[in-house]
């Protein structure tokens, strides 16, 4: 292996370090304490897990978490009557629907009708704007996450060849917005690019955001490049015991990792940096909201 691990994890702890000094400042010197609400309807136990782990790291920086949980037959009316409280709640700068939600709700809808400013996960339509066209913004987590670990490693993007393949709303498309906003030349690729290989030996930037486990290899990528692998998914595992799994990214870590400059693992690469970003964007909101200078380094 040649590749420089970019570990995700590590980069994570700092940025949760960092968001904790500037909220203790806040404290001290605003009396002003970043508050987080995040948002569950069902039983998902993906989602609880991931609604736990938010609630832990926020209070771990010493910002206040408020967790809504609603029955998964929470009626939409009921929904969108929490989510305008919540928009009205000063203690609450930031507000997180967890996402997928039940059948029965119209998510867009429900996205939609969070307060722009305090949308910390930037799915609403007017932060997806609002970063197409350049302006500030809530970015979401993920991309944030990607971006904040490529300008950490590389230092400028400006004039890179970066690929990314997977075109979602949550993390295709803003990823690729944030790579043009830091002036790289970007393609975007999906399932009916043609040659899918060729494009990805183009890129000094790859970024794999497709949920297919392992299937970009080695061979797909430019010597040297800088690989971020934003896939997470769940394979079994025989060499580990009977029904035994494990995660793996996009990417096919092992023959990547002999071919690129520098590589994010699964886990331990993007994962961490999610949560980190919400966490940083909890303080954005909170600084913006309060007409105070937003952090350095900690949005796009
Ligand atoms: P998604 O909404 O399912 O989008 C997948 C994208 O991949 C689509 O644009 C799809 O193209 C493209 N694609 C599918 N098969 C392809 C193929 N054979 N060749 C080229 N492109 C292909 O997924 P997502 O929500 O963006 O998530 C992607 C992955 O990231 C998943 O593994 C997910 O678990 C992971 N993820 C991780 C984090 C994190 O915190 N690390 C956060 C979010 C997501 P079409 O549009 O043409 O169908």
């Amino acid at each position: 292996m040649s590749a420089t691990i970019i570990d995700g994890k590590a980069f994570a702890a700092k940025v949760r370090e960092q968001v904790a000094g500037h909220v203790q400042r806040l404290k001290d010197e605003n009396g002003l304490i970043p508050g987080l609400a995040v948002v569950l309807v069902g039983e998902d136990p993906a989602s609880q897990v991931y609604v736990k782990s938010k609630g832990k790291q926020t209070t771990e920086v010493g910002m206040n978490s408020f967790e809504h949980k609603l029955p998964a037959d929470t009626p939409e009316a009921d929904l969108l009557a929490l989510i305008d409280h919540l928009n009205k709640d000063a203690t609450v700068h930031g507000i997180l629907v967890q996402l997928p939600l039940p059948g029965h709700l119209n998510s867009d809808l429900v996205i939609n009708s969070i307060d722009p400013a305090k949308d910390v996960d930037g799915f609403h339509i007017s932060n997806v704007g609002l970063l197409g066209t350049g302006q500030k913004s809530m970015v979401p987590c993920t991309p944030l996450g990607c971006l904040m670990m490529l300008r950490d490693h590389l230092g400028s993007l400006s004039g890179l060849n970066a690929v990314v393949v997977g075109r979602s709303n949550i993390v295709g498309k803003p990823m690729a917005q944030l790579l043009l906003g830091d002036s790289c030349t970007v393609t975007i690729a999906h399932s009916r690019t043609k040659d899918l290989g060729a494009v990805c030996r183009q890129a000094d930037i790859l970024v794999a955001a497709v949920g297919r486990p392992e299937m970009i290899p080695g061979d797909w990528v430019k010597p040297g490049a800088t690989v971020i692998d934003v896939g997470i998914n769940r394979i079994d595992a025989p060499e580990k015991g009977e029904g035994k799994t494990r995660l793996v990214g996009d990417v096919h870590f092992e023959s990547a990792a002999a071919v690129a400059g520098a590589i994010t693992p699964v886990p331990g690469g993007v994962g961490p940096m999610t949560i980190a970003c919400l966490l940083a964007n909890t303080l954005t909101a909170a600084c913006r909201a309060n007409g105070l200078a937003e952090p350095q380094g900690l949005t796009a």
